[in-house]
This record gives C-alpha cells, sequence and structure tokens, in this order.
C-alpha cells in the first residue's frame, strides 16, 4: 500500500489514542513536532505506527531513491588520550603495543592503494594523540588533494579539532578556515555521542562538551561547508536525552542549514567498560530511526551504517526513515567491528550494495559525499545480474 494511503488510514483510526493520532496529523500536514511529542513516541509509539510516519516522511523527501558511496577509510590510530566509557576501538597509550600509528606516508600509501579505482570519497578518523596536530592534518588533507583532486577529504570530528585547535591556541573559527584552505572537505558526524551533561559525564566526560562540538560545526557551516550528525544510543540515557540530543540538533541546524545526514549509532558492548549494558533491540533500533525522521524535519537524510547494524536490519530500516545506508569501505574500518558488530570484515562490492538496496524494493543510487548524483542504478543491470524467477520444483508422482 502506498505510503500516503497507510497514513490516511492511521489517521482514521479511532482505536488510536488521541495524542499519537495528533502527531499523526501534523506529521499529514508537515507541521513540526514539540519536544514533548518526541518523548511521547518513545514512550507510546509502537513499531508499526511509526514506521508509516517515518516512511511517509521518507517517500515524500525521496521516493524510494536509496543513497550509497564508494568510499573507504583510513583510523590514523587507535591510541588516545581520552578514555571514552563506550569505546571499544581505542587503546591508551600505556597500551601502545596493541594499537598502531600509521605515519603520513603510510596514510598516503593507503590513498594510492585506490588510485585505479572508482571510490569518491576518503572518510578519515581514529584516535587521539598530540602528533596528530594541526600542522600534521593540513599536511595529510593538501597532500591527499595533490595526489588525487577528486577525492572528497571527509576527516575529523570536533574532538580531534577541539584537541589540535587548543594546542595550536587557535579559535574555533580560524582553526577551521585553515584547514577548508588545507583541503578538508567535510566533516563526518562523531563524537556526538549525546549531549546532556548528566550522560556525557558519565560515558565521555574528558573530551569536548555539546557545546563545544556544537560550535565547531557551526563555525564550518559558516563558511558555507557540510557536516552530518550523530547520536550513541541505546545506553545509559533516557528518550528524553535522546529528543534533547535531537532537539539541539535541530536548532543549530535552523541556523546555519549546514547538516547533511543523521546518522543514529547502535551502542554496541563488546570489549569496553560498559560491556554490562545490555545493547537494544533490533526493535528499538527501527523505532529509534524512525522517531529520528520524524523528529529531525530539516534534515534531509537518515542514514543506518550497514556495517554496524548488519545488512539485513540495514534492509529493514529502509521502511522506517533511512534513505542511505553508506558505503562499500572495502574492509577499512576497525570501528564497528571492535565493538561486536556482526560484520567482522566489513566490504561490500557495489553490486552487492545495489542488490541489498534492490532486495528490499527499493531504488539504488550512488551519490557522492554531498549528495550530487554519481550513478542511478534504476534500469542498470550488471553483465551476469541473475533475474528473478519461477523455479520449477522436481515432481514425483
Ligand atoms: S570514542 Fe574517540 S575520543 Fe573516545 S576514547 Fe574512543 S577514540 Fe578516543
Amino acid at each position: 500500500m502506498h505510503a500516503e494511503q497507510q497514513l490516511q488510514l492511521l489517521l482514521n483510526d479511532t482505536r488510536l489514542a488521541k495524542d499519537l493520532r495528533q502527531i499523526a496529523a501534523k506529521v499529514s500536514r508537515s507541521e513540526r513536532i514539540s519536544f514533548e511529542e518526541g518523548v511521547l513516541l518513545y514512550e507510546k509509539g509502537e513499531l508499526g505506527y511509526l514506521g508509516i510516519l517515518a516512511n511517509y516522511i521518507r517517500e515524500k523527501r525521496h521516493g524510494n531513491n536509496t543513497y550509497f558511496n564508494r568510499n573507504f577509510h583510513i583510523e590514523p590510530t587507535n591510541l588516545c588520550v581520552y578514555d571514552c566509557k563506550f569505546c571499544s576501538y581505542s587503546r591508551l597509550i600505556k597500551e601502545r603495543s596493541q594499537g598502531w600509528e600509521y605515519t603520513m606516508d603510510e596514510m598516503l600509501d593507503i590513498v594510492k592503494k585506490y588510485d585505479n579505482e572508482p571510490v569518491t570519497e576518503v572518510h578519515i578518523v581514529g584516535g587521539v594523540l598530540p602528533q596528530y596536530d594541526l600542522p600534521f592534518y593540513s599536511e595529510l588533507f593538501t597532500r591527499i588533494k595533490e595526489h588525487r583532486p577528486d577525492l572528497h577529504v571527509k576527516a575529523l570530528t570536533p574532538v580531534e579539532y577541539h584537541y589540535i585547535f587548543k594546542k595550536a591556541k587557535v579559535d574555533y573559527a580560524t582553526g577551521m578556515a585553515m584547514m577548508k584552505a588545507a583541503g578538508l572537505e567535510s566533516m563526518p558526524g562523531g563524537g556526538a555521542e549525546i549531549f546532556h551533561p548528566e550522560i556525557r559525564e558519565q560515558i565521555a566526560k574528558d573530551k569536548c562538551t555539546a557545546d563545544q562540538w556544537l560550535d565547531i560545526h557551526r563555525q564550518w557551516q559558516k563558511l558555507g561547508m557540510r557536516s552530518n550528525a550523530t547520536m550513541l544510543y541505546g545506553h545509559i540515557e533516557e528518550f528524553k536525552h535522546r529528543v534533547g540530543h535531537m532537539e539541539r540538533l535541530r536548532q543549530l541546524q535552523d541556523e546555519t542549514g549546514g547538516f547533511q545526514t543523521f546518522i543514529p549509532l547502535k551502542f554496541r558492548n563488546q570489549d569496553n567498560q560498559m560491556s554490562n549494558v545490555p545493547e537494544s533491540t533490533v526493535t528499538e533500533d527501527l523505532r529509534n530511526y524512525a522517531i529520528a525522521r520524524i523528529y529531525l524535519d530539516n534534515f534531509d537524510h537518515i542514514k543506518a551504517y550497514w556495517a554496524m547494524i548488519s545488512r539485513t536490519t540495514a534492509q529493514l530500516s529502509l521502511n522506517f526513515g533511512v534513505d542511505d545506508i553508506d558505503g562499500t569501505l572495502d574492509d577499512t574500518t576497525k570501528i564497528y567491528s571492535m565493538a561486536g558488530a556482526e560484520e567482522q570484515k566489513p566490504a561490500m562490492s557495489t553490486k552487492e550494495l545495489v542488490y541489498l538496496i534492490k532486495n528490499a524494493g527499493r531504488v539504488a543510487i550512488e551519490r557522492d559525499t554531498l549528495y550530487n548524483i554519481v550513478t542511478d542504478f534504476t534500469n542498470y543491470e550488471f553483465p551476469e545480474e541473475v533475474k528473478p524467477q519461477f523455479y520449477r520444483l522436481p515432481v514425483v508422482n
């Protein structure tokens, strides 16, 4: 059934609680919902109800289009001066023997490995260490762009920028302008975790604060540049903290319009200091995507990292507000696998990603980092594509 018809049925369903019907009516009129209504959705919204609202918004914005890109990651180091309780990836400096620290040349060698590959983006993010400072990253970005001008450099989060700007004694606005001049083209969404101090203090108390995170994005976006935002959910936070987090993002987006994509990140509990905290269920993951789609009315895209939530949940999420499932990755990131994700060597060929999207009944669109269309796979057939067919079973009379 069409998303609009489903919404209409919901609006006419007299068994549905009045407050939930009012929210559905707001969605049908493209009206913004309030903080209290956001919390209510988490408390009372059942999966089917949330899916109908989120899918209505998703299809109104993007139809069946589902985006992905061809990218690879560079993770300069997994050593870190910080000690976030949820982090499975980092090792403290005293555990140096368990870590890696790439030199600039090693990172450029990774870039060169893709010289003849049709990738469009390098995503750079990792731990925080003193030697990776402002001059280092400026030079790295410049050298990547010199080597391959068409490769989009999406790099570092406010956690790293706050650290390197402080060390270099430059303010955020100056620092971000320096990064742009060096070759940085967009900023990923990490390091946001949960903004509320009650939670942030417990899980990530020594890195940049919520205000600092938001201000670094503000200064970057004021330069006319784009970035993403994340939220680490499903640990010790309450629903009001999730909505409060999205509220702060929504406010900054009203001010700047510079965010492209919101990415909910599922807390994984393997090998970190919060291993006693159970992980959220798939149902809760889908509810969370849907509520993000409903609440963030000024964000164009909601993304699910297939490498973090598994391929099948990523397919499901396309019915709950998600329109982007990220990239080919080529087994270049350890962030998800070290946290316990099902995908221990995350890589998908373009063909596999396209099939995954098509098999979920959606249209696969390869995008670049800024959502320009690279290839529309609607009518594309891979040379050896197996067409759906009816199979004849052997029948014994
Ligand atoms: S989450 Fe980031 S800042 Fe925190 S310990 Fe891990 S690598 Fe370091």
